[in-house]
């Protein structure tokens, strides 16, 4: 058999996707042992029951010693933190990487903190599901996701490579650009259908009582798809929004624009307007599906949840 791509792999923070890249590092043979650490003593006993990581760790500091290679996994606000902990204890050639959903913001607070010997290599995930904590993640999470890997200028190419070689170990396809780029690209395919989700729903439920109760029982596709990722975790999500504010922006500009063109078609009745954007919207759905990020079930770009593990109604 042949040698595992990394020794020793340690996990900070057992949450949806930090007990994912666990259970999928394992399931693949990927790591000699997989340690994971979380701030929460509960949630480390849970680890331990659930029993995908070979070595639980009190501290982050305890779980990265050693370790070739760390992954925070935690909320990108906490990233810093994180860095400041695992730091000073990284060994020589060691590789620090993270999971977080905005990354120019990740890496002005972990730079600083990684030493000279060591290698700061960020990443970003694109999986989920609106889902948290250790017992939601599974092993084929990032199974054909992308995984946008984001390497700082000067970054060790073989550092990058090795981590990206973990990636496409547990099924994601890696990509390569700049936090910048990937902040901008993510504000528009994910944070901003996000901020709708949240404001639709919030709407929706300061409604007065009746109407939203009709909402809730007539739900369709469209409204339900909302409210699934308006479940999404609020710290998490709260983070995303602070660490990439001027992209965000950027993009809820635009889109108020947009939508006042389409309020505008309606006002005026031009069935031309409407019918022509809709059938360049309908395009773009399509091409989504043909490139296999999706399939034609209505799921709003999330992976779905194996039946084991879904959330009990
Ligand atoms: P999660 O299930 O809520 O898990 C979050 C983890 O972070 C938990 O272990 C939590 O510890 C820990 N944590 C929270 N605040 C912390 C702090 N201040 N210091 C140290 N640890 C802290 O969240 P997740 O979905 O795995 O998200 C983790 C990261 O992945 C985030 O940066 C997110 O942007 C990114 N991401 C998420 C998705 C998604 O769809 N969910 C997709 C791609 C990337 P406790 O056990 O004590 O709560």
């Amino acid at each position: 058999m042949s040698a595992p791509l990394v020794g020793r792999l340690a996990i900070i923070g057992a949450g949806l996707i930090g007990s994912s890249i666990a259970r999928a590092a394992r399931e693949k043979g990927l790591a000699g042992v997989v340690v994971v650490s979380d701030r929460d003593a509960a949630v480390r006993a849970r680890v331990r029951e659930l029993g995908f990581a070979d070595e639980v760790a009190e501290t982050a500091a305890d779980a990265a010693r050693d370790a070739d290679i760390v992954i925070a996994c935690v909320p990108v606000g906490a990233s810093g933190a994180v860095a400041a902990e695992v730091g000073p204890v990284l060994k020589p050639g060691a590789i620090l990487s993270d999971v977080g959903s905005v990354k120019a913001s990740v890496v002005e607070q972990m730079a600083p903190l990684v030493p000279a010997h060591a290698h700061l290599v960020p990443a970003h995930p694109v999986a989920g599901t609106e889902c948290s904590g250790p017992d939601s993640g599974f092993a084929s999470l990032f199974a054909n996701r992308w995984c946008i890997v984001t390497p700082l200028e000067g970054s060790d190419p073989v550092a990058v490579e090795r981590l990206s070689a973990l990636w496409r170990g547990m099924g994601a396809n890696v990509e390569t650009m700049s936090p910048q780029h990937h902040d901008l690209v993510l504000a528009i395919t994910s944070h901003l259908p996000h901020l709708i989700a949240y404001s639709i729903v919030g709407t929706a439920e300061h409604l007065e009582q009746t109407l939203t109760s009709e909402v809730i029982k007539f739900s369709a596709g469209g409204f339900r798809d909302f409210t699934r990722i308006a479940a999404s975790d609020p710290t998490m999500w709260r983070d995303v929004f602070l660490n990439n504010r001027e992209a965000v922006l950027e993009m809820l500009g635009r889109f108020t624009e947009d939508l006042s063109a389409l309020q505008r078609a309606i006002r005026f009745s031009d069935g031309d307007a409407l019918f022509e954007h809709f059938t360049r919207t309908r395009a773009i759905r399509r091409s989504i599906i043909e490139q296999g990020q999706e399939t034609a079930a209505a799921d709003f770009g999330r992976r779905s949840i194996p039946t084991e593990k879904a959330p009990q109604p």
